[in-house]
């Protein structure tokens, strides 16, 4: 880099540490007051007012000038602010159409920022990111998750496969235990196999619920799922799989047998204890004892079976 090129980044990085920022109580409530805003609870509305957790979240990201970050619920941009400095492309989905004016100000400072108007869960993501994400070496999604669609955000993400590096969320602290949750735990369920299959998850912090306006009934943490480059685990058929799992968690107090037996059918019972010993699994263990690997070997056996079409039972 020149002489001339390193005054004008030390030039870019003052004005961009001008740009106020928006977490911190007082900017907050000034932004909310000026704007007229009034939160809604339905659409869980709180929003960031801490430096540190913001920190944490950002370098959680791993982010530089040659990487996108997709942003889900901007609010009034507390987070966006510290994406558009760190990564070369922000895009951030917002559905309160009220927001979209705050946030075209507040973030009228910041380069190659998008805001769009629209729900996460209906918005074609893979159109997005073709069009958004063209010219970054790798994306992100990096957020401050509304908690009431926290689960399905998070599996709209992963069953798309959409190219991402690492998620990095704030999401309700119970449900950040249960996707890192190992085999053996009452946390450990069909979310943490499912998170678990596409992702290796990390807690990076735990988040009381007092850096928040307005503040939630529950604590938080923010989690990091980096993307696996393959599956954890090869199953023939994904989608019988997940059945599995979700059959063995069906009555969490059950046997392995007999949840798998209501799958499979009665009629089955005697063959599917066989498959399960052949496979060295006992058939009185619970589901939350079964590693990956293991669920992973009962749906091999059940297709090559030929058991592969029936539904859940529950
Ligand atoms: N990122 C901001 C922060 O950290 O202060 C706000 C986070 S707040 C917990 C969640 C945000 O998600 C709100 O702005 C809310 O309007 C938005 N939101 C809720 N449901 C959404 C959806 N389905 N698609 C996109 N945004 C959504």
């Amino acid at each position: 880099m020149s002489g001339q090129d390193k005054n004008d980044e030390s030039v870019k990085s003052a004005v961009k540490q001008a740009s106020i920022e928006v977490a911190t109580p007082k900017r907050t409530k000034e932004i909310i007051a000026k704007y007229g805003f009034s939160f809604k609870k339905s659409l869980g509305q709180n929003f960031l007012i801490d430096q540190n957790i913001l920190n944490n979240i950002v370098a959680a990201a791993e982010l530089d000038e040659t990487k996108g970050a997709l942003e889900i619920g901007p609010g009034i941009g507390a987070l966006t602010q510290r994406l558009a400095q760190a990564a070369g492309k922000v895009t951030a989905v917002e559905i309160d159409n009220r927001l979209i004016p705050i946030l075209k100000d507040v973030l009228s400072e910041e380069a190659h920022t998008t805001v769009i108007h629209g729900d996460v869960l209906k918005i074609d993501l893979k159109q997005l990111f073709a069009e958004q994400f063209a010219d970054v070496s790798g994306v992100s999604v990096v957020a401050n998750l509304p908690y009431y669609v926290t689960t399905p955000i998070l599996m709209k993400l992963l069953e798309e496969k959409l190219p991402l590096e690492h998620i990095v969320v704030m999401i309700q602290k119970e449900v950040a235990e249960r996707m890192a949750a190992k085999p053996g735990g009452k946390e450990y369920g069909s979310l943490s196999v499912a998170v678990q299959y596409y992702c290796v998850p990390k807690v990076v912090c735990m988040v009381p619920h007092t850096v928040f306006i307005p503040q939630p009934n529950v604590d938080s943490a923010v989690i990091k799922l980096s993307l696996r480059e393959k599956p954890a685990v090869d199953v023939p058929d994904e989608d019988h799989f997940f059945r599995v799992v979700q059959a063995s968690f069906a009555q969490r107090r059950k046997t392995l047998a007999n949840n798998l037996t209501a799958f499979v059918g009665k009629e089955r019972r005697e063959a599917l204890t066989e498959m399960l010993l052949k496979n060295d699994i006992d058939p009185i263990r619970r589901g939350e004892t079964l590693s990956l690997e293991e669920f992973a070997r009962i749906s091999r056996s059940m297709l090559e079976a030929g058991w592969g079409s029936q539904s859940v039972s529950s």
